[in-house]
Parts: C-alpha cells; structure tokens; sequence
C-alpha cells in the first residue's frame, strides 16, 4: 500500500535531472503509536530483515542494467484516494500536532526536540521545568513520540474531542452573522470557519501547555491517554532508544 510514494519519488529524482530505471515498495513496520501498539522488537527485526532482502534483490537487478516498475495498482489506488491523502496533510499539519503532549514522566531532557526532523518542537520553560511545545510545522511522523527515552510523549483523546467540537461547530461565523445582522454566503463561511478553527486550535492548545505545568493537570491528561498503554516502535539500532517491553 505505498500508493504514491513511489512514483512520486520517482518524478522528484525525474526533477532533479535523475532517470528512473525502477520503482518498488517494501512493507515496513508501521510506527504509527498514536492509533495502535508498536510491534516487538523480534517482529520489527523480521519485517526490517524481509525488507532487505527485497532491497538487495531489486538493487542488483537494477544494477544489472534491468529496469523493473512494480506498485502499478497502488498507485492508480493512490491516486484515487489522493483527496483523502491532501485532507490528512492538513489534518496532520494543523490538528494532529495540536494532540501531543508530555506527560508526567517528561524529564525535560529535550531528546525529541533535538532528533525532530523538522525542527518542530520547542522547549520552553526553565531549566528542571522545560516541556516540550508542538508546533505546526509538525507532520505527525511520530518519531518523537516513539524516541522519547523516557515513552512521556502521548497522544490526548479529551484534546481530540475538544478539536473535534470546535471543527464541527460553525460558531464564530454563527456569531458574526447573528452580530451584524449580515447573510454570509457559504464559501465565506467555510474560509472563516477554517480560519477560526485554526485559531481556537493554536489557542486551545496553547493553553493547555501552560495549564500542564500544574502536576495535578499533567496527571489528567497522562490518565485520560490510550496510549500510555502503548509500546512504542523502535527501529533497530537507535541509540537513545529504550529497550523493548
Ligand atoms: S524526549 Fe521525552 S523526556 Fe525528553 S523532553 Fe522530550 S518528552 Fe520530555
Ligand atoms: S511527530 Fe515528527 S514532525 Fe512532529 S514533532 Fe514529532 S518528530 Fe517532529
């Protein structure tokens, strides 16, 4: 299920000046712990292995002067499902994010901040007090939350629910209209009930973050989390990385 990846892949190296000669996907372990458990070390070591081994395989073949375009399915699947992939992009960017927090177990150690591939988490706070902030440049890749030395980075569903009522509830263009007296036409109360739902978010969460310096909301929120049950996924190999449950 690589859908497009693959060929999209393809048409950066295509502009980049590169000729393709191949596509083909591998299955690799999924890390997505915000919605279910990490696999086992043994199975993450197996599926990573498999992989390999179809790496290395495609590789000579290419390198024999071959050329081998497989995933024609999935990309027509991919394409069909491209609608569905754009609105996680902006879900990913602007609500996701807006559900990770740092539990109690947080030491403010900065790890996920440091390792984040797009720089999107700021500590803030001083010294002993430092948590992490997620920003929304953030894409969901969960790698911080899988990395945390410490398994403190969760996923919360009372902010998700919160996030889901204000996404739903077209009150701000509900109040502008009821306040002016005016008829906003339904394009413009799409745009204002996007933008506003991206305001209320940003703000929602912001002061959330400060409220989770209280050790007693911190202790909420790390309660009323699915994902402290979670094992996280680790590839192997990465040093700071705990050891598997
Ligand atoms: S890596 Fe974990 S313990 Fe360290 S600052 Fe980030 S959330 Fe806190
Ligand atoms: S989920 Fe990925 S992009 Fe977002 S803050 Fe964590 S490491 Fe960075």
């Amino acid at each position: 299920m690589e859908g497009t990846a693959g060929y999209l892949t393809a048409f950066l190296l295509l502009l980049k000046g590169y000729k393709t000669r191949g596509v083909m996907g591998i299955d690799m372990p999924s890390n997505w712990t915000a919605l279910h458990w990490g696999l086992s070390i043994e199975n993450v070591e197996h599926i990573i292995s498999q992989a390999e081994s179809k790496v290395k395989r495609f590789a000579t073949l290419i390198l024999q002067g071959d050329t081998k375009f497989n995933g024609i399915i999935s990309l027509v699947l991919g394409l069909m499902l491209a609608p569905i992939s754009l609105m996680y992009l902006v879900l990913a960017q602007f609500m996701l994010a807006k559900l990770f927090f740092a539990s109690d177990k947080c030491v403010g150690c900065g790890v996920c901040a440091r390792y984040c591939p797009k720089q999107a988490i700021r500590m803030t706070g001083e010294d002993k007090e430092k948590r992490p902030y997620w920003r929304y440049s953030c894409d969901s890749c969960m790698a911080c939350m899988n990395y945390c030395p410490h398994e403190a980075i969760e996923v919360s569903p009372l902010l998700a629910v919160v996030f889901y009522y204000i996404a739903t509830v077209p009150f701000i263009s509900y109040l502008i209209s009821n306040w002016t007296g005016y008829y906003i036409e339904k394009n413009w109360i799409d745009l204002i009930q996007y933008i506003s739902i991206l305001i209320t978010v940003y703000l929602v969460y912001l002061i959330s973050h400060q409220f989770m310096r209280f050790p007693l909301v911190r202790t909420i929120f790390s309660k009323l989390t699915h994902t402290r049950y979670f094992r996280r996924y680790q590839a192997p190999g990465v040093p700071f990385a705990k050891s598997d449950k």
